[in-house]
């Protein structure tokens, strides 16, 4: 194509040229030299902002009486931030945000350790693999879910998760933790396959639940402990929901791993504070970032007790764009509405399955009444029944709020500036947004570390520097990417109502 039917495409013409003025920025020659490592671990927070982390840690101090080992992280190891956009993209999507880190190129949206044009790349997991490394990886999301998939498998489609499965199984990772038995249980697969016996007869244990996982003495082990995503920390937390969390498949995970001979290297995911970024959910969000603080402390001990160790952390892209807004005169009552979140011991998610299809009004009032400590009045839980019964969604002049979670936020906001009696969290969307994200390294050689603003692809080059990989997957340019995507785009996409999906 020629450069002006380039630009005849529009916004993709415009996104591309903005981004080849992006990559010509100074973040090609990052001083960062790290000491070889024998173990690594890549911590991630899907879907996390700074507002986030601000929120969670004043919540953390001011009513659980400790700072978030997050905090200590920052304060400790060496901090930055990156640049999350995608190869055609300011706003990115998990998949192409985990090929940047797991093969240091840019992809466009949507595929694994792949190029546009259908180039495979190699992640760095699969690298570590051939040098002998052990590889687990941990989840929230499923399993098979874009985030881990992405540093050890190639597909052209993220959403072909039972695929995934077989391929997981192929590549042959010490440790799979997380959700998603729908693409292992033969009863739900399309195919039928009996996945769970394929994994077993390779030597895995197969758990399925806390007890399973607690008890299991596999050297290899599989976990799938949902249908979907593992359900939020708020719901396993307060409403007894019975999966393990985050910071118990990190503890099942490291020991197992540790005792390889030549090292190992690990993903551990908090995938869903995306999610419930997603959503718009207050308590969702706080406490899986909490939840994920946990894990995070397990992962901070492991590398104090075992210094030949590396920690990165990372989030992939922000999403929702929360924000804590200041209330009251001077601002004084800003903090007041920080602990109101004290009151919600559930999720949107858990709340939508219980209200079903059909509720009524009175069900809604008395959900939001027990689940979230709020009081609704009569019109406020109509609007609720009509999301869910007719797919009105609010706020309607928002085209982003398009799930019926987004309306249930809508209808809790704090509409008080004065004085706050619902938690003064708002959000301006349910998407991603194109802000640069947290970045750090914690643990062997860091010392040697300067890091500021890098780019995601950075963290490749710090991983395979840190395992003695030299490796270097193809570049493609963005014009060769939009190309392709316009050759594309007469065809619609595979799943339209994938923009409403959680990714
Ligand atoms: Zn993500
Ligand atoms: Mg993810
Ligand atoms: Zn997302």
């Amino acid at each position: 194509m020629k450069r002006r039917d380039l630009i005849k495409a529009g916004v993709m013409a415009g996104a591309a040229a903005a981004l080849s003025a992006q990559s010509q920025s100074a973040l090609s020659n990052q001083p960062g030299i790290l000491t070889r490592a024998r173990n690594l671990i890549f911590f991630v927070y899907d879907g996390m902002g700074w507002e986030d982390y601000a929120i969670a840690q004043f919540y953390s101090r001011r009513v659980l009486g400790k700072p978030l080992a997050l905090e200590r992280f920052l304060a400790t190891g060496v901090s930055g931030l990156q640049n999350t956009n995608s190869l055609t993209s300011f706003v990115t999507e998990s998949s192409a945000a985990g090929n940047a880190w797991s093969t240091g190129v840019k992809t466009v949206n949507g595929g694994l350790a792949i190029h546009a044009d259908g180039r495979k790349l190699t992640p760095i997991f699969a690298l570590a693999k051939q040098q002998g490394k052990a590889v687990g990886l941990v989840s929230t999301a499923t399993i098979t879910h874009a985030t881990p998939a992405s540093f050890v498998v190639s597909n052209p489609d993220r959403n072909a998760e039972e695929q995934i499965a077989e391929q997981y199984l192929e590549f042959g990772a010490e440790v799979y933790l997380g959700g998603g038995t729908r693409f292992f249980d033969p009863a739900v697969r399309r195919d039928k396959k009996d996945m769970y016996a394929a994994f077993a007869a390779k030597g895995y244990g197969v758990v399925k639940n806390p007890r399973e996982l607690e008890a299991s003495n596999a050297s290899k082990l599989l976990g799938v402990f949902s249908s979907s995503h593992v359900p939020y920390e708020a719901d396993r937390r307060f409403q007894g929901v019975d999966v393990p969390s985050l910071a118990q498949m990190t503890r099942a995970a490291l020991p197992r791993l540790a005792a390889h001979s030549k090292g190992f290297v690990l993903q551990v995911e908090a995938a869903r504070i995306d999610h419930a970024n997603h959503l718009n959910d207050p308590a969702a969000t706080l406490w899986d970032i909490l939840a994920a603080d946990e894990a995070l402390e397990v992962v901070m001990n492991f590398v104090d007790q075992n210094p030949d160790t590396l920690l990165i952390i990372g989030s992939d892209h922000v999403c929702g764009a929360p924000a804590l807004y200041g209330t009251g005169r001077s601002y004084l009552e800003g903090s007041a509405g920080v602990l109101l979140l004290a009151n919600q011991k559930g999720t949107f998610e858990f709340m939508l399955a219980r209200l079903g299809n059909n509720p009524s009004p009175e069900q809604v009032v008395e959900l939001f009444r027990t689940v979230k400590g709020v009081a609704l009045k009569p019109e406020q839980a109509q609007v609720v029944v009509d999301a869910i019964t007719k797919r009105v969604y609010l706020p309607d002049t928002v085209r982003y709020s398009v799930q019926p979670a987004n309306t249930l936020s809508w209808v809790m906001r704090q509409t008080d500036a004065n004085k706050p009696d619902l938690p003064n969290i708002g959000w301006n969307s349910g998407q991603h947004t194109a802000s640069p994200t947290v970045f750090g390294v914690y643990g062997r050689g860091v010392a040697a570390a300067r890091i500021g603003l890098i780019d995601n692809t950075y963290n490749f080059t710090l991983m395979t520097r840190a395992l003695g990989i030299r490796f270097q997957n193809p570049v493609m340019s963005e014009q060769e990417a939009l190309e392709v995507l316009k050759s594309r785009a007469e065809q619609p996409w595979k799943h339209p109502e994938d923009a409403l999906a959680l990714v």
